[in-house]
């Protein structure tokens, strides 16, 4: 069954194969040496030339020649993302935002125009703010996407791309990836989406029109909070340019063992993702009965004023809307710290789409606030819920509330 999957597709019988069923076979395979059902981590650095290697093109990335021009553990890895992303292809670099850099220095040239989401992963903000445009002439306008026709009013004669975050980290807005798509096809520019918080199991941003899709595998996909990577899921033609100038050049390549454990992780993915959603909405309703919590902002929730978008956008029956949400309480600064301070289960650090639950305090001088909705001004948590029976994550922020004086 492995191998079949591997290498002749992704159905049998006429019958597409399931989502879980994908997740486990795929990028999997007999290793042809010792015949173990389990593929090696393949550390070299190099690999044997032939008899004459004079010809060889030394920048090249679909031979086995040298690790930072591709390795097998990332060949695997990015076959599989390929087919759960439904695009043509997929490439896998050494963080997320690996991913987005690559997306943006590829696509975009000097004299260039791109449109972003106003809240983004702060990096994406760092370079499509201040970098590209101060070190490389690139354009750019930051708009509330969450309004397609802010997008619509920003686009100029050279925009390129358009970038969306879509829930963004950390307000949770929502962008209609569809809406997004048709405007920026419009234009005769790209649309691409960081689809970080939803992963592919809840939404498949290419179905909806999106020509790329980025992934912190460090997130879900992985899923174990123990390994950096990033993926890039697009047409081969752009696959193709990130490997040869991104991936070779700039050198942002994948290590081999941290793609054989994304691969290791992306097996339960499925099973995750619904456990996530499952106790993130739980806890997105208590929280709202809770009289000490000013907001909560989780796309699940009907209050949500992105609710119906975030419905219409999901791949299947059994999705949802992630792990991650935002909320503030009715107290001060120090009343936030406090409530962190006595937690028992949920642990005070950033990531999100780790096993164990994170959660992060971004005060009110976070340098972004003035992008954020009002709600979020007297400073709030992010929360990402992790895989812990719910009712103890639930009993553990009411007795931090208690214990704080909140
Ligand atoms: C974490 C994150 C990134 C960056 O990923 P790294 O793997 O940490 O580089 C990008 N986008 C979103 C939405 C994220 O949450």
């Amino acid at each position: 069954m492995t191998s079949e999957l591997t290498h002749q597709g992704i159905s049998f019988d006429d019958q597409p194969l399931g989502f879980n069923t994908l997740s486990i076979h795929l990028g999997n395979g007999v290793d042809a040496e010792t015949g173990a059902i389990r593929r090696p981590i393949t550390l070299a650095n190099a690999y044997a030339l032939p008899y004459d290697p004079s010809d060889i093109n030394w920048s090249s990335s679909d031979v086995n020649l040298y690790t930072r021009n591709g390795h097998p553990n990332q060949r695997y890895l990015e076959a599989k993302l390929a087919k759960l992303e439904d695009t043509e292809d997929a490439v896998v670099l050494a963080s997320g935002v690996a991913a987005l850099s690559a997306t943006f220095t590829t696509v975009l040239n000097r004299g260039d125009h791109a449109v972003f989401s106003d809240t983004t992963y702060i990096a994406a903000y760092r370079l499509l703010n201040q970098i590209l445009p101060e070190k490389y002439g690139i354009e750019t306008s930051i708009v509330d996407t969450s309004d397609p026709d802010n997008i619509a009013a920003a686009i100029r004669p050279n925009t390129r791309l358009v970038h969306i975050e879509t829930p963004a980290n950390p307000t949770l807005k929502v962008t209609d990836i569809e809406a997004a798509a048709r405007i920026a096809h419009d234009a005769g520019a790209l649309l691409s989406v960081d689809n970080t918080f939803n992963s592919p199991f809840n939404v498949r941003p290419a179905d909806l029109g999106a020509d790329i899709v980025i992934e912190s595998l460090t997130k879900y996909i992985n899923g174990h909070g123990d390994a950096l990577g990033g993926a890039i899921a697009t047409r081969k033609e752009i696959t193709d340019q990130i490997r040869f100038t991104y991936q070779v050049n700039y050198g942002g390549i994948i290590s081999p063992f941290n793609a054989w454990l994304i691969n290791r992780g992306s097996v339960t993915l499925p099973l995750r993702m619904r456990q996530h959603n499952a106790s993130a909405l739980a806890i997105a309703e208590h929280l709202e009965t809770l009289p000490q919590v000013r907001f909560v902002a989780y796309p699940g929730l009907e209050s949500h004023p992105h609710h119906d978008v975030a419905v219409r956008q999901l791949a299947r029956p059994d999705a949802g809307f992630g792990g991650v949400l935002a909320f503030g309480l009715d107290t001060d600064h120090d009343g936030h710290n406090r409530f962190v301070s006595k937690l028992n289960v949920i642990t005070s650090a950033v990531s999100l789409g780790h096993d164990e639950s994170l959660i992060v305090f971004l005060g009110e001088d976070d340098e972004r606030q003035y992008l954020y909705p009002e709600e979020f001004h007297r400073g709030f948590f992010r929360l990402a819920v992790g895989l812990e029976d719910v009712d103890d994550l639930i009993r553990d922020i009411d007795h931090a509330l208690a214990e704080a004086g909140i």
